[in-house]
């Protein structure tokens, strides 16, 4: 693939390598209008500069719909975790974040995305020495800050927080009353109880919905009378949530195609496709995962009467979880931040596309891209 360079960016393509640790890796900052290209690095066997520049395009829409001065970046480690030790994670983490120096914390602000969490991001910041330079950092990475009331500890908020699935869950509340379900006893699906979907799972059972389906790794599980959040957890710690007794196991596909209100895809991509589209049965889809469905199914899905709310708004809890942790926000005070944003900017998609008769990924797509235009109209 040839990297695209339009009116948008990307202002720096950049490869690293570092002789001493053979670490190679990738950064790509989109576009700074709004403010520091903001995203996370992924650390996977197969990572390339294209993949890199793809993924730093959509934060700079999703930082820009969520309205944050975050302009777009993402990162990127060739890294095998079937055949690395954890110093050796390490040494790839810290080479890469001293070769990254010079555009820390100003061009670029770290995060933790697939293989990278809170520890990486300590690794991160400490190797190059600015706080700044990373955010879901752990909790107990504090910094104490000088102000004109006197001093204050800032200190990190990891991810495993949970700030995405909540958002995920205040998202799919918004949501619902558009599309006029009413959220008590609504039948949910989530594919995928990792970090997005457990919290997910988690906050719309305290929501009142009625949890039916799950999955992982291993498969589904399905019982029409709901599922024990409480034991779900228990199962994942177990090694899986398979193992749940009361509950039909299905094949990770089936999941899709049960007959539930809302279906939450928040695992892998391209789940819903030309070949199961037909067979959705839920009323609402809302995409907690990146790229769940391709914009061509999400129009077909449509046309079906079934509305899809997109991941760059949906999944924005984590990189509006970044900023308050950037600002030196306290987790109380990150959640109210997610949940005023989640829910003003849901909203405002969907009315805005249902007033002009558009999808609500082209609503999105439009405010990111007014937005950005304008800040680069505006920008010194
Ligand atoms: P995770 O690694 O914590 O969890 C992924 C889950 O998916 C695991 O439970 C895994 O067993 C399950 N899984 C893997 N293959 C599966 C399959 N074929 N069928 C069903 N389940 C399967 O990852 P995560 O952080 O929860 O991320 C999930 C998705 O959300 C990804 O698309 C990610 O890019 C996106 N996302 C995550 C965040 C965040 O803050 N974590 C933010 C924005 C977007």
């Amino acid at each position: 693939m040839i990297i695209p360079h339009d009116t948008y960016g990307p202002e720096y393509l950049l490869e690293v390598y570092d002789a001493e640790t053979n670490m190679r890796g990738f950064l790509v900052i989109d576009n700074t209008a709004l403010g520091p290209g903001k995203g996370g690095i992924r650390m996977t066997p197969n990572i390339t500069l294209e993949e890199v520049f793809m993924l730093a395009r959509t934060m700079t829409w999703k930082n820009a719909l969520a309205d944050l001065p975050f302009g777009g970046a993402k990162a990127g480690i060739v890294f095998d975790p079937s055949k690395s030790k954890k110093e050796e994670k390490k040494a790839l983490v810290q080479a890469f974040s001293k070769a990254l120096k010079p555009f820390v914390p100003k061009k670029y602000i770290a995060g933790p995305d697939m293989n990278s969490g809170e520890e990486e991001m300590q690794w991160f910041a400490e190797a190059n020495g600015n706080w700044r330079s990373a955010t879901g950092k752990p909790a107990n990475l504090c910094m104490l800050v000088m102000g004109k009331k006197g001093s204050k500890q800032q200190c990190g908020i990891p991810h495993e927080f949970g700030s995405t699935g909540f958002g995920v869950a205040h998202a799919t509340q918004v949501a619902a009353k558009h599309a006029g379900i009413s959220l008590a006893g609504a039948r949910v699906a989530v594919e995928g109880f990792g970090n997005v979907g457990e919290f997910t799972c988690k906050y719309l059972t305290e929501m009142g919905v009625l949890l039916v389906a799950t999955s992982d790794m291993q498969g589904a599980v399905y019982n029409e009378n709901g599922l024990d959040f409480k034991k779900l957890l228990a199962f994942k710690k177990q090694g899986t949530v398979t193992l749940y007794e009361d509950a039909k196991k299905l094949s990770h596909e089936e999941i899709f195609e049960l007959p539930v209100d809302i279906l939450i895809p928040a695992a892998i991509p391209n789940v819903i496709t030309e070949k199961n589209y037909k067979n959705v049965q839920a009323k609402l889809i809302i995409e907690a995962a990146n790229v769940p469905i391709s914009d061509d199914i999400e129009g077909k899905l449509a046309k079906r009467g079934i509305l899809v709310v997109p991941d760059i708004i949906v999944n924005a809890g984590g990189v509006i979880s970044s900023y308050a942790e950037y600002r030196g926000y306290n987790p109380k005070d990150m959640f109210s931040m997610v949940k005023s944003k989640i829910v003003k900017n849901t909203k405002a998609i969907l009315e805005s596309a249902k007033r002009e008769g558009i999808s609500p990924r082209a609503s999105a797509m439009k405010i990111a891209e007014e937005r950005v235009e304008q800040a680069m109209k505006t920008r010194k």
